[in-house]
């Protein structure tokens, strides 16, 4: 027999565990079971497709056994592809996956929550000490003669022992602690089965004693009973009108560990050149790790109902990486390898149909269906925007689903909808990027746009200033930032008297040219403004501020800083007044601030907050 220690992550989550989620302590059996259910699965596989596991005795199934007289014990059992003493130690001893910290990290301390982010970081097994003051392992590894035993009582250690076991698989017996002895009852494993695993493809049996009562409510007889509690049919080969809201909604618990139902799925049947079934679930809350590089994907990949892969990130496109389901394919062959699916014909056809099938239900529902759509598009919108630079193919689709915010309405806008409100002379669709929402609302650059009623759409996402001037057109209709020089048709004024103002106003942008020097690319009168005294915009050619520091803050400090162009008001009385003035230090001094002020406005650092100040006082003074 040989002692091991947990790694230190494990005592860490082992302990997170059992003082986290006492209040949802049921879901170890799911765990245990969906573990059972894997194991057939790996083994499933090297029969159909390995000539050393073809000759092997294969009689799929699970096992529980409990004991409802004293309540002591709970036993799992499968006839799946076991573990050697190897297997347990990494397995059942250490975390292989890089996932703890991240779950750590992520814990809420809503139960209910938390006990959705053990499955998902596939740290389920631990959730047996939960309920168990000592959980042992008796498992032999199909294919060997050896059996192990593991055994522990999770504080620490675990110990490992040569054992004898009839054949294959693994049989996990949990000794109940006084928190836990309540599972050990037939209405409650039958209940929690129901509930989360009974579509595991395989039979899971409980084994129990079925008693007998006479009329005085007295036992009269007992008698060993076993029976196969869960429906063990592959739900998504079933037809469509055959299967409740409800059996969906607990396929979709069991594939993807959430407790709450999905907010919409889609299930399709291709029949032709190529034959397949999917089933997709958009969950109602977007996956905790949706924005983490190593996400765990959320499609499985079964060829002819045979379980391949759950671990392929290629299944479908990164942005549509919150989708949770399954692809079963009848023409791929069984023993594909990963290499082979990431370039395999097949799988790109149905990879890009499945794209297509579900892009056009969510426009069915955005069009169907709007209250549903804006809970779609509050999870979603951001990956969704993703597509329009990594899905090129299916770029105008998606263009037709992401939804922004406006100037004119609450809430979200899509692209034609916007269109449909246009003036009637109106030729461009405008929008301003930034950081933070109140801010865009109130920047001085929308002053004209909203005197002429033209409406703006607000981009404060990150993402939007990488992925929207790429776009360029919505149906033929230009998309215009109003933060670049080129303010847009709308705005242009070619009328004499904005010629005679123009003239009238050179000699002052001369004079803060003279000041500002380098610091500004050129100093123009504005279109665009009409309370404010000033605002800055930067050449069509030159990144946005927001991108410089979005540049800046990934890393990339060499970037050469743009200029931003000064556009001035000439209506304003603080810019009139430099007009009137020769003053050395006054000229100086508006000049300043009328830009630091804009770059304030924008959100943007000015270089030497103690000068504006002392500029500010300055004029302050000569004003009181
Ligand atoms: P996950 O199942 O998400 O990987 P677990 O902590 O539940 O995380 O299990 C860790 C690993 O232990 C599994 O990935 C598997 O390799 C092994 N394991 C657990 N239960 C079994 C079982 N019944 N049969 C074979 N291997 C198992």
């Amino acid at each position: 027999m040989a002692k091991h220690q947990f790694q230190t992550e494990v005592n860490q989550l082992l302990h997170l565990i059992v003082h986290s989620l006492y209040s949802h302590k049921e879901i170890f059996i799911r765990e245990l079971v969906s573990n059972a259910s894997d194991a057939l699965d790996k083994l499933k596989y090297l029969t159909m497709t390995d000539d050393e596991y073809k000759s092997l005795n294969f009689e799929p199934r699970i096992d529980i056994e409990i004991d409802e007289a004293k309540h002591e014990t709970i036993v799992v059992s499968d006839t799946g592809i076991g573990m050697d003493d190897t297997d347990l130690i990494e397995q059942l001893g250490t975390i292989a996956k890089s996932g703890t910290r991240g779950f750590i990290e992520n814990l809420t301390g809503d139960a209910k929550k938390d006990s959705n982010l053990i499955g998902q970081f596939g740290v389920g097994f631990y959730s047996a000490f939960m309920v168990a003051d000592r959980v042992e392992v008796l498992t032999r590894k199909a294919g060997e003669a050896k059996a192990w035993l593991w055994s522990s009582d999770g504080k620490g250690e675990f110990e490992i022992a040569e054992a004898e076991k009839e054949s294959h698989g693994t049989r996990v017996t949990l000794f109940l602690n006084d928190e836990g002895k309540e599972y050990s009852s037939r209405w409650q494993i039958e209940d929690v089965i129901k509930k989360y695993s009974n579509h595991i493809a395989f039979p899971i049996f409980l084994h129990y004693e079925k008693k007998e009562y006479d009329d005085k409510g007295k036992e009269k007889a007992s008698e060993p009973t076993v029976e196969q509690i869960n429906s063990a049919s592959a739900l998504w080969r079933r037809a469509k009108n055959e299967i409740t809201a409800d059996e969906y909604n607990a396929f979709y618990q069991t594939i993807s560990h959430e407790t709450d139902d999905p907010l919409f799925y889609l299930h399709t049947k291709a029949e032709g050149t190529l034959e397949y079934t999917t089933l997709f679930y958009v969950p109602t809350k977007a996956p905790f790790d949706m924005y983490n590089v190593d996400y765990r994907p959320g499609v499985k990949l079964y060829v002819k109902r045979v379980f391949i892969t759950d671990d392929e990130k290629e299944l479908m496109p990164p942005y549509l990486r919150f989708l949770r389901g399954v692809i079963d394919s009848e023409d791929l062959p069984l023993n594909v390898s990963r290499e082979i699916l990431q370039q395999n014909r097949v799988l790109a056809s149905i990879k890009s149909a499945s794209v297509k099938k579900m892009l056009s239900e969510f426009a069915r529902i955005a069009l169907e269906d709007p209250e549903l759509y804006t809970k779609f598009i509050e999870q979603y919108n951001r990956p969704l925007k993703e597509g329009l630079y990594s899905d090129f193919a299916n770029r105008d689709t998606i263009l037709d689903l992401v939804r922004f915010k406006s100037t004119k309405i609450d809430g979200f806008t899509s692209l034609e909808q916007y269109k449909a409100r246009m003036l009637p002379d109106q030729k461009a669709i405008y929008y301003i990027t930034g950081s933070d929402e109140a801010k865009l609302r109130r920047s001085p650059l929308l002053e004209a746009y909203t005197k002429k009623d033209i409406e703006v759409l607000i981009m404060d996402d990150d993402i939007d200033e990488i992925v929207v001037p790429s776009i360029g057109k919505f149906k033929d209709t230009d998309l215009k930032p109003v933060n670049r020089s080129d303010a847009g048709d709308d705005l242009k004024d070619d009328t004499e008297s904005r010629k005679e103002k123009e003239k009238d106003i050179e000699p002052v942008l001369k004079k803060i040219k003279d000041v500002l020097g380098d610091r500004v690319k050129d100093v123009v009168l504005s279109i665009r403004l009409s309370d404010s005294p000033a605002c800055i915009v930067f050449d069509d050619n030159d990144p946005s501020m927001k991108l410089q520091q979005m540049m800046r803050a990934m890393g990339q400090t060499d970037i050469p800083e743009a200029s931003p162009i000064l556009e001035v008001n000439a209506d304003h009385p603080i810019v009139a007044r430099l007009k009137d003035t020769d003053d050395d230090e006054t000229v100086s001094d508006i000049s300043w601030i009328l830009l630091e002020q804009s770059l304030l406005v924008e959100g943007a650092q000015i270089k030497e907050p103690a000068e504006f100040v002392k500029r500010v006082n300055r004029m302050v003074a000569k004003a009181v």
